[in-house]
Parts: structure tokens; C-alpha cells; sequence
């Protein structure tokens, strides 16, 4: 669901026509629905509100500080996985008691400031991070609250690159690990384990591996009460899938309905880190074709936009809706969309049936919204794309086109080689 639709044979986000944002703001250009994003939250936070609960919007699969603030607005915690992101989310103007902090490398100055700011709490995937979380607080004089972050061992059955909760993941700690690392937190003075934190993967649209997730983390749930630990928050993650091509992942209202029942007797503050689920479908890739360039054994489209602004074609093999920004009558033909990077590897989407485009004809990649720009580089030296955000009439650009000067504003040549 979002809010990219024709009107008369244009494509609107909300009120505003793409072509216009073309003119104003040229191409490539990030563009997002404050209806979409206000949305998706929306529904998700209404499906749990039988429970109490926390959303904890996951700050990297879009880091724009106006889509950041958009969600904290309305209600909406964060989910962050680095000390750029926790930039990012003060300068929003988030509350560090609604912050949950991700991630196997976690520095000790990534730590230290977490523990200053006071966030809600830190997710701890090892035993050695646990000891300097310890150790940083202490020279503070701070109590860090943490969770261990668990690997349940499911499989959530999606890319083997976003699957994250099997026990040959990286992330987390083995669920038979768990009770000792939390009676080794409870020895220190400076850590209180107040959460237990999963995530299994992304782009998950079947409700089943949560609740074997959860199912599997119960047990150990009863037994830390059985410890007296303070237990506090369950957080199951993030991982909603969307709609990108064919696929029919559960709406919000029948995740919640399979996993209230599944998490409501152990009466903890439910914490979800949903990314995809608000951010994927709100945002779309706009970009110009350059030419139609038609071959012996294939066509291919090339546009203006390319992998470095999108890489998720050429990373996971993802699959985005790529149409047109005027519908037209032009006979259809069959072409690989493909970007201007010097890697066989820079497509947007293969063999795809559109309309002939002429240059400059402009398209929009569809469900851009997460995973889009927040993975973007200037890689064969292009600026990255501007953002645009749409409410109702209104757009504004949220983050400018870089400029030629950026690419090369911290590099310097050395006087010896002069
Ligand atoms: C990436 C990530 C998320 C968000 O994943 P989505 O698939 O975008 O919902 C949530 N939690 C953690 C710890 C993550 O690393």
C-alpha cells in the first residue's frame, strides 16, 4: 500500500506529479510519501495496541533526519546500529529513552555516548562487548541497561544475506549461552539486563518464524524470572516484508493477531524494529532515460540512476516495479533497465516488458523507500541522488544533490609525491 498513483496517465505522489519534482529538482531523485510512511506506522501501531508496546523504527534502512523526525512524531522510538545513527536521531530531536542500540561492533565510543545519553537500552551480542560496557559506565558513573540480543536459531527463509537469527549468523548470542551471560550482567555493578532482544532477518512475510522464534525464547524468559532478573522489554526485531513484485506478506493486523497471544502472558513491554515494513513502499527512485539503445540478442534501457544510488538489484538480486511516468500508447518491448556504472552488474531490474521510452522520458523505481539511499555511494564518482519528501501539495528536498566539490572535499594531495 502507498501513495504513488495515476492521475490522468501521470504519476502523482500524493498531490504532487512527479514530472514536476523532475523539473524542479532533476533526476535521480529520492522521492518519499508522508502518507505512506504516517501509514504504515499507523497500521502496526494500531494492531498492538491491545498490548503495550514500542516501535522502535529502524533508523538504517532510511536515515533522513526528516523521516526520522516524521516517525518520532508520531509516537515511534528508534532502532539504531551505530553512533552516526544516534547523530542522526538527536539532531532529529529524539528522545534517547526511545532508543534501542544494534550491532556486533559496537566501539567503546559508540558505547560511551550511548551510556551518557541514557538510552533505553543497549542490545549486547557478546560477552567481551558486555565486559567494556561494564567498564565504560563504571568510569562514568552510569548504569548501562541492556538486553542480550539471542539467536533463536529459526530460519526465516529469506536472502541468505538478510537472514540474521540462525546459529551461523554472526549476530547475537546461542540461545544456550544466554542464562550465564545474564547472571554475569547481574554480578556487575554498572549493568542492569533489563530486555531480551532478537532479530531474525528481513523481508520476512510469513508470521511463522516469529512465532517459532518466540516460542523458543519463552522458556529461557521463565527461567531468567526464575533468576530475578528485572526483565523489562521483549524485542522481537524487525524483518516485515513487503510487496515488490508478487509476494503477500501478512498485513500488520495478522502479525499482531499470531504474536499477541504468543507474547501477551509474559506481560513485557513488546518492542518491534520494523524498517522495511514503514519506509520500503513510501519511497520511489525517479530517473530520466538516456537512452534506448536496442541490441542483436537484447535492449537495454539506460538511465540516469544506477547502482550506487540503488544497489539492491546488484546486491540481493531484489526485484523493484520499474514503470513509467506518463503512461503511453508505444508498442511494448522487452528491455534490461540499466544504469550509466561500468559493472555488468549495475541493472535496476532485467528483462523487463515496458512501453519503448524515448530519452528523456522519466520512470520511477518503485518501493525504493528503504534500503534505497541509506545504502547509496559515490562509487565511479557520482553524487548521490537528492531527497525529496510530499505531504498533501507540498515537497521539500530533505537532502540536497551533492555537489561536485563534496566527492573531493576530504582528500588531499600529499606534499611528497608534489
Ligand atoms: C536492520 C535491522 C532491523 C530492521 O530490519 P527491517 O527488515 O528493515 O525491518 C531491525 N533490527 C535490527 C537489529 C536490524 O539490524
Amino acid at each position: 500500500m502507498h501513495d504513488f498513483n495515476y492521475r490522468r496517465g501521470r504519476l502523482f505522489c500524493e498531490d504532487v506529479p512527479l514530472d514536476r519534482i523532475a523539473r524542479e529538482v532533476d533526476t535521480p531523485t529520492y522521492i518519499y510519501s508522508h502518507a505512506t510512511l504516517m501509514g504504515h506506522y499507523g497500521r502496526l501501531d494500531r494492531a498492538f495496541a491491545p498490548i503495550p508496546h514500542l516501535i522502535c523504527y529502524s533508523v538504517k534502512s532510511n536515515s533522513n533526519i526528516a523521516i526520522v523526525h516524521t516517525l518520532a512524531k508520531a509516537g515511534a522510538g528508534l532502532d539504531i546500529v551505530s553512533r552516526g545513527e544516534l547523530h542522526r536521531a538527536l539532531k532529529a530531536g529524539v528522545s534517547p529513552r526511545r532508543i534501542v542500540f544494534a550491532g556486533v561492533g559496537k566501539t567503546g565510543e559508540e558505547i560511551a555516548l550511548a551510556v551518557e545519553k541514557g538510552i533505553l537500552f543497549i542490545s549486547v551480542e557478546s560477552l567481551p562487548e558486555l565486559e567494556l560496557i561494564e567498564r565504560v559506565a563504571r568510569a562514568r558513573g552510569k548504569v548501562a541497561a541492556i538486553a542480550f540480543r539471542i539467536k533463536p536459531g529459526v530460519d526465516p527463509h529469506t536472502h541468505r544475506y538478510i537472514a540474521t537469527g540462525r546459529a551461523e549468523n554472526k549476530f547475537g548470542l546461542d540461545l544456550e549461552c544466554a542464562r550465564a551471560a545474564y547472571a554475569r550482567a547481574m554480578a556487575m555493578k554498572h549493568v542492569i539486563p533489563i530486555g531480551i532482544q532478537m532479530h531474525i532477518g528481513s523481508q520476512i512475510t510469513d508470521p511463522a518464524p516469529y512465532v517459532r522464534a518466540i516460542r523458543k525464547v519463552l522458556p529461557l524468559i521463565a527461567a531468567l524470572r526464575g533468576m530475578g532478573i528485572p526483565l523489562r522489554f521483549f524485542d522481537i526485531g524487525g524483518g516485515l516484508g513487503i510487496v515488490y513484485r508478487d509476494e503477500t506478506p501478512a498485513t500488520a493486523a495478522r502479525f499482531a493477531a499470531q504474536v499477541i497471544p504468543e507474547v501477551a502472558p509474559i506481560r513485557l513491554t513488546l518492542v518491534l524494529e520494523p524498517g522495511r515494513f514503514i519506509a520500503g513502499s513510501a519511497g520511489v527512485l525517479l530517473t530520466k532515460v538516456l537512452y534506448f539503445k536496442k541490441g542483436k540478442s537484447k535492449n537495454f534501457v539506460i538511465v540516469d540512476a544506477a547502482m550506487n544510488d540503488l544497489i539492491r538489484p546488484s546486491l540481493y538480486g531484489a526485484y523493484h516495479d520499474i514503470v513509467p511516468v506518463r503512461t503511453t500508447k508505444a508498442r511494448r518491448i522487452v528491455a534490461d533497465i540499466v544504469g550509466p556504472v561500468c559493472e555488468s552488474g549495475d541493472f535496476l531490474g532485467t528483462g523487463r516488458k515496458i512501453p519503448e521510452p524515448e530519452s528523456g522520458d522519466l520512470m520511477a523505481v518503485m518501493g525504493a523507500g528503504a534500503y534505497g539511499f541509506s545504502m547509496s555511494s559515490n562509487y565511479n564518482s557520482r553524487r548521490r541522488a537528492a531527497e525529496v519528501l510530499v505531504r498533501g501539495r507540498r515537497f521539500e528536498i530533505i537532502r540536497a544533490r551533492e555537489r561536485w566539490e563534496d566527492l573531493t572535499r576530504l582528500e588531499r594531495i600529499p606534499e611528497f609525491i608534489r
